[in-house]
């Protein structure tokens, strides 16, 4: 059985407008057993029906988004009830939902919006309470086959509840396919190459799984989708025997989710002291709900003078060893988990550039460094000749793992 997604909208074609519907579908789709097979996007207007009428072809899913506003280029409706000539009722009840929300905001619908309320005939109306358009669920035929037509409105914030409240349910109580396991493992600080290398051979040999790689931020996935947990278990006990604790089970999560829950679990809490990272590592961290029970805060000390009178780096490092250097991250690591009195504390220090930089460590290098209650500090020295923003993202996402080991 064949999903189809059409994304509808010019903006998408004009760079304006990212399409996340996709990949909201996608995740959405997946633990039913489902995948889409076929994602085609087109501006607003008629473009539409070539795509609708093309994917009637071979799909017997084909879910399309947007186009179902009020506006002259709103015309995904009014396409598919042409194409398959089921003219437009018009909906009493539709109309009263449309009349509910307007005056729930004191407001008025328009002659426009009256539009919205027009049925094709046989397609039943999904409701939207965050928005004046119905979705459309419409179990239809197209040259004597069975195909299902689903509408859904463009907002994202219309598009999910509707998704999630409405079209899955039905899916899943139709469908009742087996749910595939998928579970994805990630390595922080090692080339994609070099972990394919490590793993292709055994997963090529492993039945009944299906496997890719991912490299992104430094990081690279391997992904395996199955029908059981036999063979996800079989590849588990073969990382951690090829990785050890360097490879990790993300599930598509980010690391700072992990150390959250690992640091709550173990009832740990964190302090940061960060320079060339800029509040980075914080700002992911405390993008996690719960990061207040481990994290009691930090410091961005950019320069000298903040790591000398903030973080009490005695200044005889800096003349010494440098302002990067392997001494002075280790010192604000453990000045900002004894400040903060907290169990651990990652600091960073490094030349992020374009300029600045020594023979010794140039433009690019960081320190990174991990101190515990116990008295240990541990540091790193990485290598990142990129761009900032870049050089920042792989810092952030190696003080980050080496936590995540230091902690587990
Ligand atoms: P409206 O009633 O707002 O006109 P609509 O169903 O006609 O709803 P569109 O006009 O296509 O939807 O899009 C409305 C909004 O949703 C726009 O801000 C658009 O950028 C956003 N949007 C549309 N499609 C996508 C998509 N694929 N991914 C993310 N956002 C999208
Ligand atoms: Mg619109």
């Amino acid at each position: 059985m064949k999903v189809e997604v059409i994304n509808t909208g010019s903006e998408l074609l004009l760079g304006h407008t990212i399409n996340t519907h996709l990949a909201t579908l996608a995740e959405a789709l997946f633990p039913l057993g489902l995948r889409i097979q076929r994602q085609t996007t087109v501006p607003d207007g008629n473009a539409i029906r070539d795509a609708v009428a093309q994917s009637l072809e071979r799909s017997s899913y084909i879910i399309i988004t947007g186009g179902l506003g009020p506006t002259s280029d709103d015309l995904t409706r009014e396409i598919v009830a042409d194409l398959l000539a089921a003219p437009l009722e018009f909906s009493d009840a539709v109309w009263r939902q449309i009349e509910a929300f307007f005056s729930r905001r004191n407001r008025q619908p328009t002659e426009n919006n009256r539009r919205q309320a027009y049925v094709p005939q046989g397609a039943e109306p999904l409701p939207n309470p965050h928005g004046t358009a119905p979705g459309l669920w419409f179990d239809t035929k197209w040259k004597g086959e069975e195909r299902t037509l689903i509408l859904l409105p463009g907002p994202p914030r219309e598009l999910n509840p509707m998704l999630y409240d409405h079209v899955i349910p039905r899916l899943r109580s139709r469908l009742q396919l087996p749910q595939p396991i998928q579970a994805i493992w990630s390595l922080v600080g090692l080339g994609e190459s070099v972990v394919a290398e490590a793993v292709e051979d055994f997963l090529k040999n492993l039945s009944g799984v299906e496997y890719g790689y991912c490299a992104r931020n430094g990081q690279v996935d391997i992904r395996l989708v199955a029908k059981e947990n036999k063979p996800i278990e079989k590849a588990a006990a073969f990382f951690s025997e090829k990785f050890g604790e360097r490879v990790f089970r993300s599930d598509g999560k980010p690391l700072e989710f992990w150390i959250v829950q690992m640091a709550r679990e173990r009832g740990l809490t964190l302090a940061l002291a960060e320079s060339c990272t800029g509040g980075l590592i914080a700002h992911r961290l405390t993008n996690v709900p719960g990061a207040s029970e481990i994290l009691r805060g930090g410091w961005v000390a950019y320069t000298v003078e903040m790591k000398l009178e903030m973080l009490k780096v005695p200044a005889r490092y800096i003349e010494t060893y440098g302002v990067v250097s392997s001494e002075v991250a280790s010192s604000m690591a453990s000045k900002a988990r004894e400040i903060a009195d907290t169990d651990w504390a990652v600091a960073t220090t490094g030349y992020a550039g374009p300029s600045g930089g020594t023979d010794r460590d140039p433009v690019g290098t960081c320190y990174v460094a991990w101190s515990n209650r116990r008295g240990t500090t541990e540091v790193e020295r990485l290598f990142f000749p990129m761009d900032r923003e870049s050089f920042k993202l792989r810092v952030a996402q190696c003080a980050l793992d080496g936590l995540r080991m230091r902690i587990g």
